[in-house]
């Protein structure tokens, strides 16, 4: 191990459920040359390597044995400007929504949609984070990734990635690409995305015809404080199954018997069902067993009352996956990353 790498260190502090397991060894890396140096020094004794940002997408299921990598990189910086478009660029370790707000004071759009999201920047490509009809894809510019395998770095472009619903080909192959920093192509005109309801419900109740960048960012933050839990007081990694999308045939038959399905048609005779609604038809919102459980409010969010594991949050979300497979036919496919 190298002087810089802390041992067995609790990772608590280092993942949103608040699950309390240790790291074997534990480093900040804050620039290109901290990267490389931990990764040669994991390498150099044979010792895995985690890569964590904010650690709002893990589910820790045991100690790791591993180097625990936390990126603490950062820089914000304007590459391009036309006066109407521009292309920021920001390091892998910044926080996301200090970033968003960061955007949202220099006049630039785009990112409204995807305010107050947990994490990092540099996670954000992993899954493509979306929210309320917007996904980093929508403003994507570019990465640079460091290749594991090789050592090289690559830029990736916007096809690079292969990004599709909660995907892309980072998350394909997991512990293949460390990702530097990310850039996006924003706007000084707004081009507001107000299809989703409690959006354009949010901004009518506050007699907002024509929202600023602004106040669609403040109305999200206020959905999304009513709606999901704090990880700073109720331990969660916010969604914890995607939302399934399967062919119309069977959303129609589960609409035979569950007439208040809720189902958002994507073409090609294929249907996305709010998971959270099947969960909660299930009787599982509130559910408790010891403290892991299903958020009050939100059947989507696996909650961590105090003292839950990762293995008990884990066998919960497998009990949920049976039953709904069993009532609905629907299979449930588990968002955060499991280690
Ligand atoms: P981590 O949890 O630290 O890591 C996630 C994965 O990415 C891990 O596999 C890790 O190894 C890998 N990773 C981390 N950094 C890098 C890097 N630099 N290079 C390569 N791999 C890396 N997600 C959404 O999409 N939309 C939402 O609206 C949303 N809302 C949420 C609300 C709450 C309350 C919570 C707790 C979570 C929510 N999430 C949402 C999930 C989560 O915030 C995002 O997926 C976020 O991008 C994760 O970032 P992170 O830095 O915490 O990643
Ligand atoms: P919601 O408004 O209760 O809606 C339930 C689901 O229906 C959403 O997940 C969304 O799918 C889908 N939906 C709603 N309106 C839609 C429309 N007009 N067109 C297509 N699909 C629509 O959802 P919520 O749980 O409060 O979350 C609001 C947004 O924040 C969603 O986009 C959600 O994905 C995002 N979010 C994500 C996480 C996470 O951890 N991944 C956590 C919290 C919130 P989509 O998920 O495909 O958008």
């Amino acid at each position: 191990m190298t002087a810089q790498w802390q041992e067995q260190v609790s990772l608590k502090p280092y993942n949103s459920f608040g699950i309390d397991v240790n790291a074997r060894y534990f480093t900040h890396v804050r620039d290109d040359v901290e990267v490389r140096q931990a990764l040669a020094g994991a390498a150099a004794e044979d010792i895995p390597v985690l890569v964590v940002g904010g650690g709002s997408n893990l589910l820790l299921t045991g100690d790791v044995q591993a180097l625990v990598m936390h990126m603490a990189s950062r820089g914000l910086r304007v590459l391009e400007d036309d006066g109407e478009r521009v292309v920021v660029e920001a390091e892998a370790g910044e926080p996301w929504h200090p970033f968003v707000q960061w955007a949202l004071r220099q006049g630039f759009t785009g990112l409204e949609n995807l305010s107050l999201i947990p994490g990092t920047v540099g996670a954000a490509p992993m899954q493509n984070i979306g929210a309320y009809g917007v996904e980093i894809k929508d403003v994507f510019a570019g990465l640079t990734a460091l290749d594991r395998h090789s050592g090289e770095t690559r830029e990736f472009s916007l096809e690079d990635c292969a990004f599709a619903y909660r995907e892309s080909v980072f998350k394909r192959s997991p512990g293949r690409w460390l990702i530097l920093r990310v850039r996006f192509a924003l706007h000084r005109t707004l081009q507001a995305h107000l299809e989703y309801g409690p959006v354009r419900q949010r901004l009518r109740e506050q007699g907002i015809e024509q929202p600023t960048a602004q106040a669609i960012s403040d109305a999200i933050c206020a959905i999304r404080r009513e709606k999901l839990p704090d990880p700073a007081e109720l331990g969660n990694a916010g969604s914890f199954f995607k939302n399934p999308v399967v062919p119309m045939v069977l959303a129609e038959r589960i609409r035979r018997d569950h007439p208040g399905l809720v189902a958002y048609p994507q073409g090609d005779d294929q249907v996305k069902l709010a998971a959270g609604w099947l969960i909660e038809q299930a009787g599982w919102k509130g559910y408790r067993e010891g403290d892991a459980g299903v958020h009050r409010l939100q059947s989507l969010v696996l909650v961590n009352h105090g003292q839950a594991t990762g293995a008990q949050l884990h066998a919960l979300a497998g009990k949920i996956q049976a039953d709904i497979h069993a009532r609905f036919g629907v299979e449930l496919e588990m968002e955060p990353n499991l280690y």
